[in-house]
């Protein structure tokens, strides 16, 4: 074979290669326009679509336009007017710097511009199809800019092919507009698909606003302002009452210095957040934007400046649950019981008859649990690093047990039903999480060591991770081929001798091991650690169908009124339900 000769590629390939990076799909396109009439400073942005953005992207802006001599340099690669230099890289704060975007749209697609500056006294339309300028003129219009995108891939039919639906596309395009619309809330959006308008948001002063013009009412309530401030970090934004939480992470909208981008670190920071206040495969909807020096964050690491890189990812994750826990506690009524250690008498009847009678006999005696605080001011409480706030319960009794799986209790501001299993995973979780990093979890040596037989990888990942199970109170060792004998368990656990459970955590185990190598390793690892902690606390709790004796019920609720976070289990589901005395009255019509 006669050896190939090097030859450096003709622009117009250069171009394509490089529209394949940048422009995926027609939102890619709308995408790089609106960051182009953004870094142009528009207030208003008119955008049209036709067939999922197949047929046509419009984007109209009303921003500074291009000088009517530059108007074929801004279609030439690398042609910007947002850098000079390398230096310029580690200090933008345009969207766009690369200069890639209007070539590499223009390579795949039929482009018309026209655009016009404040000062020049017509604008300038050029028209390029598969990277060729067509034609030029003069022409009468508006300053600022339009850029028409027909038939895009119309030349790579490659591409064209893996476009999916209109709907589908256009469903992409609504979501790039969305984040765009949210972090750029002084600009006014139009978007019409098809000619109908789907999408339609003043230019307003707030946040807030636009959150409000974009998801209604409910949504705006229940928004919590984001605030934390570094000296080179401000984190800012709303995040959502857990009620909030939707199926999926659609709704998680991150952004660093207004650019948005899609990070798992700020999503699993999210999830740190609202740890154990939403439900597993639950997501807050959150809307934060990070506000820090060029210099610590690299915008140059994806082709569509879709991700970006921080100098120091530990601080952002740590900063960011800080921030987010914040809100929660201030805002939310998210309820701290203040714990009162003043034991009273035995309780009567358990049966739930006998609970409703003795909640209406007010000589019944009972034992206080709780004290009342101040119901102008929510206290919060500084029992751990994270303050929550006060619920205001008043003076609650424990009444008796219902169904042997609700405590019932009642105080002066109402009726209180206690889930007992929930409320007892809940204690255990905080009380393992904190004797795990005491070094303190109890362990006790079975009389009978468990003899369990693995398959090789379980048995593999039990005997690699002794030193750690040693930490979780487990005391573990080879036995055989295909065993390994159990001689300790954490002491709680010590009745456990259930092997589906010890299958559970080897299971976390192993995620611990093979999730090791992952980006952001530490937080993942904890993940699988705290999982383990859950699992456990999930097995030391008391179960549903346990009868209890009142000093098991005083106690567990005692243990509740102490706990960080004593209104879910670890899993997010509550553990207390109240019945006010105001919704009692109107709900037997004592108004
Ligand atoms: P980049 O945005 O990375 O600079 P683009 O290819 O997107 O690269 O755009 C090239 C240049 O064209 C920009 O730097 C800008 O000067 C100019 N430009 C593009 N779109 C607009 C617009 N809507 N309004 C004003 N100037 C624009
Ligand atoms: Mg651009």
């Amino acid at each position: 074979m006669s050896p190939k000769r090097i030859a450096v590629l003709p622009d117009e390939v250069i171009n394509k290669i490089a529209a394949g990076e940048v422009i995926e799909r027609p939102a890619s396109v709308v995408k790089e326009l609106l960051e182009n009439s953004l870094d142009a400073c528009a207030t208003d942005i008119t955008i049209e679509i036709k067939n999922g953005g197949k047929k046509l992207i419009s984007i109209m802006d009303n921003g500074g336009g291009i000088p009517a001599p530059e108007v074929e340099l801004a279609f030439q690669r690398h042609a910007t007017s947002k850098i000079k230099d390398f230096d310029d890289l580690n200090l933008i704060n345009t969207l766009g710097f690369r200069g890639e975007a209007l070539p590499s749209i223009a390579a795949v697609s039929k482009v018309t511009m026209v655009s016009r500056t404040a000062t020049d006294l017509a604008a300038t339309k050029i028209q390029i199809s598969a990277g060729k300028v067509l034609g030029r003129q003069e022409e009468g219009a508006r300053p600022g800019t339009t850029v028409k995108v027909e038939n895009i891939f119309f030349h790579t039919p490659a591409r064209l092919k893996f476009l999916k639906s209109d709907s589908t596309e256009f469903n992409h395009i609504l979501n790039t507009v969305m984040e765009q619309a949210i972090a750029h809330f002084r600009t006014g959006f139009i978007l019409k698909n098809d000619g109908k308008e789907t999408l339609k948001v003043p230019a307003v002063p707030t946040l807030a606003e636009r959150l409000y013009d974009l998801f209604g009412k409910e949504t705006q309530q229940n928004l919590l302002p984001l605030q934390l401030e570094q000296k080179f970090l401000t984190i800012s934004g709303f995040v959502s009452t857990p009620a909030l939480a939707r199926n999926n992470r659609n709704q998680q909208y991150f952004y660093v210095n207004h650019r948005s981008v899609k990070h798992r670190l700020l999503n699993h920071a999210v999830s740190a957040g609202y740890d154990t206040l939403v439900p597993n495969g639950r997501y807050p909807q959150v809307f934060i934007f990070f506000d820090l020096a060029p210099e610590f964050v690299d915008v140059n690491v994806h082709p569509a400046k879709r991700e970006v890189r921080f100098a120091n990812e530990g601080a952002i994750h740590e900063l960011t649950v800080k921030a987010i826990r914040n809100a929660l506690a201030d805002q939310l009524n998210i309820p701290k019981i203040e714990h009162r250690d003043t034991l009273g008498l035995p309780l009567g009847d358990n049966s739930l008859g006998a609970v409703l009678r003795d909640y209406r006999a007010p000589s019944v005696q009972t034992e206080t649990l709780f004290t009342i605080k101040d119901e102008a001011a929510p206290v919060y409480a500084s029992r751990g690093s994270q303050p929550v706030n006060t619920l205001i319960m008043g003076e609650i009794s424990v009444l008796g047990q219902a169904d042997n799986a609700y405590i019932i209790a009642a105080s002066t501001t109402g009726l209180f039903i206690i889930d007992q299993h929930a409320a007892s995973e809940r204690v255990m979780y905080e009380k393992f999480k904190h004797e795990f990093a005491q070094n303190s979890i109890q362990s006790q040596k079975l009389l009978i060591p468990i003899n369990l037989e693995l398959d090789p990888s379980a048995k593999e990942t039990l005997l690699s991770h002794l030193e750690i199970l040693e930490k979780l109170g487990w005391e573990v060792e080879e036995f055989g081929q295909s065993s390994v004998l159990i001689r300790a368990l954490p002491a709680v656990l010590e009745k456990t001798g259930d092997r589906q459970f010890i299958l559970d955590i080897i299971k976390e185990l192993a995620s611990l091991r093979e999730r090791g190598a992952a980006p952001a390793a530490a937080e993942l690892k904890n993940d699988a650690l705290d999982n383990i902690l859950k699992l456990s606390a999930c097995h030391a709790a008391i179960r549903v169908g346990d009868r209890l004796d009142e000093t098991a019920m005083r106690q567990l609720v005692r243990s509740l009124t102490a706990a960080q976070i004593p209104y879910t289990c670890p899993h997010g589901r509550p553990t207390i339900i109240q019945m006010t005395k105001t919704e009692l009255n109107k709900r037997f019509g004592r108004t």
